[in-house]
């Protein structure tokens, strides 16, 4: 509906702006927070490639409740830390409205994932807030139900909503985790002024796969990308298998900077 808008992001490095008129942006980082050196260190290298924001997960909402759930609260000390190192901005996930508070004292983005795009409740507390949410597909959400799940946080009173491809589930998973539905790119642009993200992370499953699918996110129009890096993938408490290491994610930023608009 008309023109696509913008979100403008302060950052302490300075604003940045995700629009279909601002020159793309990348987003980067571990999956998890796992200690202070590995998410500063990190925060360092993607940087130093060209990323606007350090996303890292500090609660995390993993399918088994035995596997790593994340540092919660001590990891948002670490954000902090890699913000004060570096100067990008924040993005981590938000699962409960109990803990939105103390995250967004550190996060310049706040991240609604996959599983709680329709925990309505919690899509109303992010829309009464006033940072910019960043509201990722559900896995077998519908185009319209994403689209009314953004507007449950417009309705609350946030006009600052980034749409995020990360993949749905369609009937084969055996060589990819999720297939990257990158035709919402020009359906969103069709239906909505919201700015778009891609996350060919989530969306593929395995790192190899995931450079032609940032390049082809490109091509289609995205507005920015999320790309998951981690400094030791086979060390990596959580998505491992689909992290980029620095040096990868250093050469892919110089090739899309050929095909794109990066930084
Ligand atoms: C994540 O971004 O690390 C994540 C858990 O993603 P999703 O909600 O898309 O599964
Ligand atoms: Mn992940």
């Amino acid at each position: 509906h008309g023109e696509p808008s913008e979100v403008v992001v302060p950052t302490p490095n300075g604003p940045v702006t995700f629009s279909a008129f601002a020159p793309l942006v990348v987003v980067a980082g571990p999956c998890s927070v796992e200690n202070e050196t590995m998410i500063v260190e990190t925060a360092r290298r993607v940087k130093a490639a060209g990323a606007k924001f350090l996303r890292g997960g500090a609660f995390k909402p993993r399918t088994s409740p035995y596997a790593f759930q994340g540092h919660g609260e001590s990891a948002l000390e670490l954000l902090q830390a890699a913000k004060d190192a570096t100067g990008l901005g924040i993005i981590t996930e938000v699962m409960d409205a109990a803990d939105l508070e103390k995250i967004c004292e550190v996060t310049d983005i706040v991240q609604v994932g996959a599983r709680n795009m329709q925990n309505f409740s919690l899509l109303k507390k992010v829309g009464a807030q006033d940072k910019p949410v960043l509201l990722k597909r559900g896995m077998s959400a519908t185009i319209d139900e994403w689209l009314m799940a953004a507007e449950y946080i417009l309705a609350a009173g946030n006009p600052n909503v980034i749409l995020c491809e990360r993949g749905i589930r369609t009937f084969d998973n055996q060589y990819a985790r999720n297939t990257l539905d990158l035709a919402v790119i020009p359906v969103l642009r069709s239906l909505t002024h919201l700015p778009i993200m891609i996350d060919p992370s989530h969306g593929t499953g395995k790192s190899e796969y995931v450079p032609s699918m940032a390049m082809a996110a490109i091509a289609a129009g995205t507005d920015s990308l999320m790309i998951e890096v981690h400094p030791n993938p086979s060390k990596a408490l959580s998505d491992g298998p689909q992290s980029l290491t620095p040096e990868r994610f250093d050469r892919l930023m110089q090739e899309l900077s050929i095909i794109g608009n990066a930084v």
